[in-house]
């Protein structure tokens, strides 16, 4: 599925059958609203902002001396206020284009490849600009990008005379670390892709257990329950000399999964079967 939100192109696989008439029901009714305080205008300057105090372990307005509100105190100020907006709301645009593909189809593996561009793609890749004009504009965004709050925890909030959730001293505002303020990412800190727990219910650690299951599995008796102290698990460190380089490791699942696939096709095609009809 893709859909156009208000500021960017939103591309989606949905695996399942749902009928364009029903898709086009729920993206239209889909929406996210963002309830923070307002970041109308800026109460202090970056070069004046609130000063921490080790006394109230909170930060201080630096004019007034008074505390500023913490993070949940300018929340529960919101839900007094009737006429409060939310901060940002995220919808769809009227754009649509639902796509049915079957698996194992041409079609399929050249979705999945784009797909798998664009989640791993930066932003800024998008469109290199060509005209001064162009990179004056990225360079504004870019700019606009270093004082604008990008999440509870932000240190941009300062500005905004609210401190931010888990103040603490150090924090200066236009100095936050998250990718929202990159310049590559303009904006987009946000996952492109769901994590685990959200879509299988599972954390990872039970991911983990699992594939350890599996490995097991593979290697069978050998391996065996009966000898459980025979390989010892624990995480690879950087720079553990029994790793491969990163190009050697990536090369390896690649082939690994051309095995697979390689493998599943014969055993299609021995089963006679037909690959069955799921859309991406
Ligand atoms: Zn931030």
């Amino acid at each position: 599925m893709i859909g156009e939100t208000d500021t960017e192109l939103a591309e989606t696989g949905v695996r399942g059958t749902v009928s364009r008439a029903e898709l086009r029901q729920v993206v239209a009714a889909t929406y996210h609203q963002i309830w923070w305080p307002t970041t109308d205008r800026t109460v202090h300057a970056p070069d004046a902002p609130p000063h921490w105090s080790p006394e109230h372990a909170a930060f201080l307005d630096p004019t007034t001396g008074e505390l500023l509100p913490t993070w949940d105190e300018a929340l529960d100020l919101l839900d007094d206020d009737p006429e409060a907006q939310p901060a940002h709301i995220l919808r769809f645009g009227p754009q649509l284009d639902a796509q049915g593909i079957l698996v194992g189809s041409p079609q399929a593996a050249r979705c999945v490849r784009y797909l798998t561009k664009y989640l791993t793609k930066s932003v800024a890749e998008c469109h290199t600009p060509t005209t001064a004009a162009e990179s004056d504009h990225v360079d504004r965004l870019a700019a606009e990008l270093r004082h604008e709050p990008c999440s509870p925890t932000c240190t941009n909030w300062l500005l905004h005379g609210v401190q931010p959730k888990n103040a603490h001293a150090g924090l200066r505002p236009g100095v936050c670390r998250s990718r929202a303020h990159k310049r590559e990412y303009l904006g987009y800190g946000g996952r492109r892709v769901l994590v685990s727990r959200k879509w299988s219910g599972k954390m990872l650690a039970d991911h983990c257990a699992e594939r350890r299951t599996w490995v097991l599995d593979v290697l069978g008796d050998i391996a065996g329950r009966a000898e459980p102290n025979r390989y010892v698990w624990e995480p690879v460190r950087p720079g553990d000399p029994d790793t491969a380089p990163l190009a050697t490791r990536l090369l390896r699942a690649v082939a690994e999964r051309v095995r697979w696939r390689a493998a599943l096709d014969q055993a299609l095609e021995r089963a006679g079967g037909k690959p069955c009809p799921t859309t991406i």
